[in-house]
């Protein structure tokens, strides 16, 4: 021990006592004590780039001066704590002004909760008790969320230890890159099992990644997912996007689902709605959404807190058209990752829309064959010694995955890229042990 030091224990040591390892998906050793901007103020004063945006909650980044006034405001003069105890007015306006901006058809309404898992939760409840049917559809890879209903409707290879519910249908995700089902060859999948196995009448919803993020950060093969809604609506299938993660401008369009070029009969927002406090929304047709009262109750939700600071977030992605910047400068980014592939052979594909952006790290090009998932851990390592903090994605552990803040600075964007070619050049190097890494491959 150097001279000077004290005994105290590390943030991370005494968050190792306390906190438990079933809620812990820690990509890194990053202990923080604040942030602005994109930026995360790690224990001992460093400055880490944020190119993740605590996957992609962060919408504005940390502490943006919009949703400290909102949320600062709110709480001074709390206008109860309950939205299903009393109408507030935060709730009601972001209520109105998601309604605005999402399209849809018919008379709508909007259900909030705290976190994607419970408003896709609450969206396999309502599609099941409205409808009368039982069963669902969703993809192998897809992530919907961590509590049991919307865990029971995902197919991520970190949901085995959860059984799906019964009736499930999951479908291959048609990979452009390693196309081992193509969207053809998944439609007519799907229409042997309508044909068989599983009625159409049986189904009560599918449930859509507009691009699936945890599964491996793939966009769909253009048409796929029109095509896909188009059959299971003829059928009279609920179609539910997952906008929780790609969705309030960070694709490029305010909505990802707006890429493919069909209309959802329900739309799940979370992650970034709340501009890092807990806040998720359902919209659903009023037929579905009103079929009952006291159906979907959980006391804090929709108060006026989280609902002010998601307005202010909204409402600054609209007037910044921070869409429009995470189209241009998302582009950027992957036209710089793609400049480093000449560089490093284990990039093997850089794909995304606007800010959700993967880099696919592969052992060869040739074959596509994934690298092993310590090489993955071991770039998100070094890029963390080197100041930068994101994580990876994937069934196979190797693709690097960046949601960073929609306010994200072009230069914020350079300095990123230039870690990231010398973590990738230092991982090959081997200047990253397999010890090092060891605690940080949790999926
Ligand atoms: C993260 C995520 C969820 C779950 O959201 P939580 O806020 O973690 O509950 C649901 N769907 C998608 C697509 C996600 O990325």
């Amino acid at each position: 021990m150097g001279q000077g030091r004290t005994n105290t224990p590390s943030l991370r040591e005494r968050d190792a006592r306390v906190i438990a390892d079933i809620g812990r998906l820690r990509f890194n050793p990053l202990a923080v004590t604040g942030g602005h901007g994109c930026t995360l103020i790690e224990e001992g004063g460093r400055e880490v780039l944020d190119l993740s945006g605590c996957a992609g909650s962060a919408s504005l980044g940390y502490s943006h001066p919009a949703v400290v006034e909102a949320a600062t405001r709110a709480l001074r003069n709390m206008a109860g704590s309950s939205l299903l105890l009393h109408p507030n007015t935060p709730a009601v306006e972001l209520a109105e002004t998601l309604l605005e901006i999402t399209p849809g058809q018919g008379e709508r309404r909007v259900w909030f909760g705290h976190s994607g898992s419970d408003a896709n939760d609450c969206a396999v409840r309502v599609a099941r008790s409205a409808t009368g049917r039982q069963r669902f559809i969703s993809f192998i890879g897809s992530y919907h969320g961590n509590v049991s209903g919307s865990m029971a409707v995902s197919g991520h290879t970190a949901m085995t230890h959860t059984l799906p519910q019964a009736g499930l249908v999951l479908l291959p995700y048609p990979d452009p890159y390693r196309p081992r089902f193509s969207a053809e060859a998944v439609l007519d999948l799907l229409d042997y099992q309508f044909a068989t196995t599983c009625p159409p009448e049986q189904v009560a919803a599918i449930f859509i990644e507009p691009l699936m993020s945890d599964g491996g950060l793939i966009v769909p093969p253009p048409g796929f997912l029109a095509a896909l809604a188009e059959r299971c609506q003829r059928h009279g299938i609920l179609v539910v996007v997952d906008e929780v993660k790609v969705g309030l401008g960070r694709s490029g369009l305010l909505h990802c689902f707006q890429h493919e070029g069909f209309q959802p009969d329900m739309v799940v927002f979370g992650k970034g709605l709340g501009g890092g406090l807990p806040l998720s929304a359902l919209i659903g047709p009023a037929r579905l959404m009103d079929h009952a009262g006291a159906f979907a109750l959980q006391t804090t939700a929709g108060n006026p807190v989280a609902t002010a600071a998601g307005l202010a977030v909204v409402q600054t992605i609209l007037d910044e058209k921070l869409d429009r910047h995470a189209a241009r400068l998302g582009s950027a980014f992957m036209d710089g990752l793609r400049g480093l592939v000449a560089r490093h052979d284990i990039i093997g594909d850089v794909r995304g829309r606007g800010l959700a952006i993967g880099v696919d790290l592969v052992s060869d090009r040739e074959t596509r064959a994934p690298v092993a998932p310590s090489i993955t851990a071991k770039v998100i390592y070094r890029a963390w010694e080197l100041g930068v903090t994101f994580s990876y994605v994937g069934l196979s552990a190797n693709v690097l995955e960046f949601t960073p803040p929609l306010i994200l600075t072009d230069d914020q964007m350079r300095a990123g890229l230039s870690v990231i070619d010398q973590a990738l050049g230092d991982v090959m190097d081997g200047k990253v042990s397999d010890a090092a890494v060891a605690p940080f491959m949790m999926w």
